[in-house]
């Protein structure tokens, strides 16, 4: 049976629009800039109480997912779907409320992306009815495999070709724990809503549902009862009464979107309407859509929405859908959901934290998205960094600090989810409050200026802007911005679990008047992997008076620095990163021996070398020794004084390890590189051609025999070089006669 809608029949009709949606409009108690700054613990509460109901939500629908699985036997993802690339879905859909069930034509749009494709997967659950399916308006044939159908395409498609899959289909989405399409009566009102992340879109609409393949637009609309009104993503195109006790609402949306932040919400509504003024003469609409009983609340709840699109706009880029909208509905799952342009929010909350966090995924989530949940750190690490950035953007750094130090986590596991099976790993706080630690992190290693540049390049670049996104191409992109290798950075606290406890330890020796230097000793003492995070750029600072900062990079499972400080009290102290930039413990200890350096100075082959191992700590004097590797050829080190000396022979770079022991019994070892180069070609008097170091007559014969009949060849060669055009010649011999006989110039260096 091939199904139509009823309201197909005004399409043509596009002008009716805005009349009914703005009957519900009423006005707010208060104006939208007059929000308050609430205080940073009611801020750290509310974000740990709503990342709380976000990820108990999203574990739920995972759940779902899950029993679904088990009842319909659905599967992954299909080599198959690889043969198309989407670009346009159009969804017509009658919602019947009282039934529960929705009467919905899907076209799905696509570009063939190998030769002769036959035929086309599509994610669709397997209690929806499909009455009928048409290529490119034709009807065709399909078969049903579980929770996927599979469309005969009546003539091949090779590469680049284009077909329209229209599927025509019913039922009632399936429920399983939760629904991701929920018929529900929340504050007397019936309330119809959605929610797909990560793979619920296929309950309710036919889709290749991954968020790797983007379509570049879509369209939504949907006939459902009068007195309700139905939100969704993008523009509304049309809002048009049927006169029968329905209406058809048309959602237009012009940016790329991924299957799961398609959504739809529908009730009986308040409506108001902010702006967000982006220049002097454009404006972008900011709607809100809540219960009647919750209006009162509402306004000033929501009131920070525009000063938040601003502050994330200011910091990384304007709002990615600025032609359209950014809404926020009301639903009632326990938490929030970043819908694009149409945020799902549930009724009577206002925290900030969540407010400003499904914000941020508009750009870190919506408009680039995780290439798969095992990225998923991509979408909800950085929008639980936006929390702290938005903090920061009204109580400084040091809300910063608090609203991060609220967010630590120190429980083990990875940030790239390892199972993606595993719903609990997907949605883990681990996700969420770690993910923004590594970012906080991150932005400590490059510095302020370059961290805001890797985000404003990253919002920018075409590679990823509407598209997806995994861990390494952001690595990639921030060594492209900062010039720093950060690949042991995302390796250690993305892929490593736990974080580093930090050791620390100080020496310090009086340099003349008001001069110290001051010997730190900092080691990671966790035994869990990494056992040496890598950090470029860590903070040692000593306490001299006040406080002395120093960066340095910690890139080993111990390291030892050497700080020389002028006009200071003497140091009575070491902290070690005190602004808290890392997610780490820290803990001081007594200083005992210690290698200080881990190069020796560069020897040159043939030259007589000498330079010393340097040990502070414990007592002297100390007993040196190599245990393991070798000194360069024909250096030795003296046991008694640390002393290595010789006359090297070869050139290269070798390693070798030393030790030192203090006579009061403490020793270390230290694993040192040295090098021997060549040494350098002497210096030359221009002319000399016989490398007496004076230019005279025999200079002249010296060259003429060189030149004619064999003799030895002046060293270098370009000392002969006298009237410096790069070559030997005659005419170096007439120069040299005319420059000793005649006052001619004298000789030049070679060319
Ligand atoms: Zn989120």
């Amino acid at each position: 049976m091939l199904y139509l809608l009823s309201s197909w029949k005004t399409y043509g009709s596009l002008i009716l629009a805005l009349a009914i949606s703005f009957m519900a409009v009423f006005t707010p108690a208060t104006t939208a800039a007059s929000f308050q700054k609430i205080p940073m613990e009611q801020a750290i509460r509310e974000a740990k109480e709503s990342h709380e109901m976000e990820r108990t939500m999203k574990i739920r629908q995972m759940k779902t997912q899950r029993n679904l699985e088990e009842t319909l036997g659905t599967k992954g993802a299909l080599p198959t779907q690889y043969q198309y690339d989407v670009h346009y879905y159009r969804m017509q859909m009658r919602v019947d409320v009282d039934a529960q069930l929705v009467y919905g034509r899907v076209d799905q749009m696509s570009t063939a992306t190998q030769d002769n494709v036959t035929f086309c997967d599509i994610d669709l659950y397997a209690n929806m009815i499909i009455d009928s399916v048409r290529v490119d308006n034709s009807l065709t044939t399909f078969t049903r495999n579980g929770n996927v159908f599979r469309v005969d395409l009546p003539t091949p498609v090779n590469t680049g070709g284009q077909f329209t899959v229209q599927t025509f289909y019913r039922g009632h989405p399936v429920e399983g724990g939760f629904q991701a399409f929920a018929f529900e009566t929340v504050q007397s009102q019936t309330l119809v809503s959605t929610l797909s992340e990560p793979y619920l879109a296929r309950t309710w609409w036919p889709c290749k549902d991954y968020p790797d393949d983007k379509a570049d637009s879509a369209d939504v609309i949907v006939t459902y009862p009068s007195e309700m009104f139905c939100t969704s993503n993008g523009t509304m195109a049309s809002d048009i009464d049927n006169g029968d006790g329905t209406r058809t609402t048309y959602w237009k949306e012009r940016y790329p979107i991924t299957t799961y932040l398609i959504s739809l919400t529908m009730s009986d509504f308040k409506h108001w309407r902010d702006w967000m003024k982006y220049t002097a003469t454009d404006s972008m609409p900011v709607d809100y859509w809540v219960f009647p009983d919750d209006s009162e609340a509402a306004v000033p709840g929501y009131a920070p929405t525009v000063p938040m699109l601003d502050t994330l706009s200011r910091i990384f880029g304007l709002y990615p859908f600025i032609n359209e909208k950014y809404a926020m509905s009301a639903f009632n799952w326990g938490g929030a959901m970043e819908h694009q342009t149409n945020t799902s929010i549930i009724w009577g909350y206002y925290d900030q934290s969540m407010i400003v966090h499904e914000m941020g995924h508009q750009w870190w989530g919506d408009m680039i998205t995780c290439r798969d949940w095992h990225h998923i750190w991509m979408n909800e690490g950085f929008a639980t960094y936006v929390e702290a950035l938005w903090f920061e953007s009204l109580g400084g750094f040091t809300d910063l600090r608090s609203y991060m130090n609220g967010m630590r986590y120190t429980w083990g596991g990875t940030i790239y989810c390892t199972d993606t099976t595993d719903v609990n790993a997907i949605f883990s706080s681990r996700v969420y409050d770690k993910g923004a630690w590594a970012l906080h992190m991150l932005r400590h290693v490059v510095g302020d200026e370059t961290f805001f540049s890797i985000f404003r390049t990253y919002y920018a670049d075409p590679r990823y802007k509407w598209k997806d996104i995994t861990t390494e191409d952001f690595r990639d992109l921030c060594e492209q911005v900062s010039g720093i290798d950060l690949h042991g950075f995302f390796q250690d606290w993305i892929y490593g679990q736990y974080y580093p406890k930090y050791s620390y330890s100080y020496l310090s020796e009086p340099r003349g008047t008001n001069s110290y230097r001051v010997y730190v000793h900092v080691r990671q003492t966790q035994s869990t992997t990494p056992t040496a995070f890598r950090m470029p750029v860590i903070d040692v600072s000593v306490y001299a008076g006040s406080y002395v900062d120093f960066q340095v990079p910690m890139m080993d499972r111990e390291e030892d620095y050497v700080f020389d400080l002028k006009d200071v009290a003497a140091p009575t102290g070491v902290a070690v990163d005190r602004n808290d930039w890392i997610l780490k413990t820290t803990a001081s200890e007594s200083y005992t021996v210690h290698v200080i350096y881990d190069t020796l100075m560069t020897g040159l082959k043939s030259v007589s070398y000498q330079d010393s191992v340097i040990v502070r700590g414990g007592t002297k004097p100390y007993t040196y020794g190599i245990t393991s590797g070798s000194l360069p050829a024909e250096l030795t080190l003296n046991a008694a004084t640390g002393i290595v000396s010789g006359i090297p022979t070869d050139t290269g770079t070798v390693t070798f390890t030393v030790s030192a022991t203090a006579t009061s019994g403490g020793s270390d070892s230290k694993q040192i590189t040295m090098r021997i180069a060549p040494k350098p070609q002497a210096p030359y008097v221009p002319g000399d051609a016989n490398d007496d170091n004076i230019v005279d007559i025999s200079d002249v014969v010296s060259l003429i025999a060189y030149i004619f009949s064999g003799g030895s060849a002046p060293v270098p060669l370009t000392a002969g070089d006298a009237n410096a055009d790069c070559a030997v010649d005659i005419s170096d011999a007439v120069y040299l006669i005319s420059y000793i006989f005649s006052g001619g110039s004298a000789p030049l260096p070679g060319c």
